[in-house]
């Protein structure tokens, strides 16, 4: 059904729950005066909107005890399971990780499977659609609950398309077709980005206030950068902002898979440091191993590693300089090196010379990083991921009628990655 839309006022009071919602998802939650500020409108509407949706069980009302201010703490609000539910999937070398969570931040239910050896990306899809499924049980979830799902994949992504730029580090893989067969099997949207990117939307959410301008260093086999920017995700034109590992670190360097020499992975990842290693004649496993010798002192290992975290503190002293961040959060299976990758970087950073210095540290959330990262961008991108609360209030008209508004799940459906 077809209706023209007309600035009627339930057009304008729908505009005006969106917006108290959106304050809701964002924050996780939120005092009536935070909406009042948040929204810029008054008490009395802000105060309807309210009853409206706790009238419909999309919102509840709860107080948390403050411990630093005596009297009666005012009531927070925030939504809850009925306003829906969102899906996160994280797609590693050798893990799937999958987490339920509400609109309010809250996980219901987390699975992590490990990825055999040498896996195909059918076989990793199949692990990946059971997971899903398993995982919304565990929550007991029902199906209509769920507004979206977002995908966490190592490769650099077109923000358009959800197309890999450049093959990633899982063989086989393609980000759009994952996508949309979960986008088709739960009829909702369902977007695929960058690993270091929601690592860094991840980071930032937790980190509240203090992260709104963080970068995340993601070292892994590779190298990437995730920006977190007024605490949404910074992409750049065709989506490769913060492909950090592959800034030149020394010209004349051994070529890189991406085609140019020297690259910063080559020195600062575990794969680059691995094969440096065995150019020397040392063949190591894999990072537990290059790990485990460098905590032993092994020289040779220790100059490696030495060399590879010095070229990564310089650029990171240069990302200061041109971006100014307030954390820098390093995230990946290097982080296991502690001091010996730590001090080299907050060295670096102390001597830039302007302003206060910058907070170096490693990831809070650790390998939930980039998991915890696809939860928040249903939350925070909320217009890609349509809640409930635009649904009809009139008992009458049901989901169905919601179809015919803008926007609908059906209607992302259709085009499924954006
Ligand atoms: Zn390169």
């Amino acid at each position: 059904m077809q209706r023209r839309v007309q600035p009627t006022s339930e057009a304008i009071r729908a505009g005006n729950r969106a917006r108290v919602v959106d304050i809701l998802r964002r924050s996780g939650s939120a005092t009536r005066a935070e909406l009042i500020n948040g929204t810029g409108l008054s008490r009395a509407t802000v105060s309807s909107l309210i009853g409206e949706l706790a009238d419909r069980g999309l919102v509840s009302e709860y107080q948390q005890p403050a411990a630093d201010s005596p009297g009666r703490p005012p009531t927070r609000l925030a939504l809850n399971r009925a306003a829906g539910l969102a899906i996160a999937v994280d797609v590693g070398v050798r893990h799937v990780a999958v987490a339920v969570g509400d609109l309010s931040r809250s996980v219901l239910a987390e699975r992590w499977v490990s990825l055999p050896q040498g896996h195909s990306a059918q076989r990793g899809t199949h692990i990946v659609m059971r997971s899903i499924e398993t995982t919304l049980a565990e929550a007991e979830a029902d199906r209509d609950q769920v507004v979206g799902a977002a995908i966490s994949i190592a490769a650099p992504i077109a923000p358009d398309s959800g197309r890999f730029l450049v093959p990633g580090v899982l063989p086989g893989w393609n980000g759009p077709e994952l996508a949309e067969q979960i986008s088709r099997t739960w009829d909702i949207p369902a977007a695929v980005e960058n690993d270091a990117n929601l690592g860094a939307l991840g980071e930032s959410a937790a980190a509240g206030p203090h992260g709104q301008d963080l970068l995340y260093v993601k070292l892994a086999s590779r190298v990437g950068l995730g920006i977190a920017f007024g605490s949404a995700i910074y992409r750049g034109r065709d989506g490769y902002a913060g492909e950090l590992g592959h800034v030149t670190a020394d010209p004349d360097g051994p070529t890189c898979w991406c085609g140019r020499r020297g690259c910063l992975e080559l020195y600062a990842g575990a794969e680059g440091m691995l094969a440096r290693l065995a150019g020397r004649g040392i063949h190591l496993g894999d990072v537990s191993e290059l790990i485990q010798r460098a905590q032993a002192g092994d020289a040779a290992v220790l100059a490696v590693i030495e060399d590879g975290t010095r070229r990564l503190a310089r650029a990171l002293g240069t990302l200061a300089l041109v971006l100014n961040p307030s954390v820098i959060a390093l995230g990946g299976e290097l982080t296991a090196l502690g001091a010996l990758l730590l001090d080299p970087v907050h060295a670096e950073l102390a001597a830039v010379p302007f302003g206060s210095p910058v907070a170096v540290r490693t990831s809070a959330l650790g390998p939930r990083a980039s998991l915890m990262g696809a939860l928040a961008l249903v939350l925070s991108e909320s217009s890609r991921f349509t809640d409930q609360s635009s649904a009809p209030a009139t008992p009458d008209s049901g989901r169905a009628a919601a179809s015919s508004a803008v926007p609908s799940r059906s209607h992302h459906h259709r085009s499924t990655v954006s």
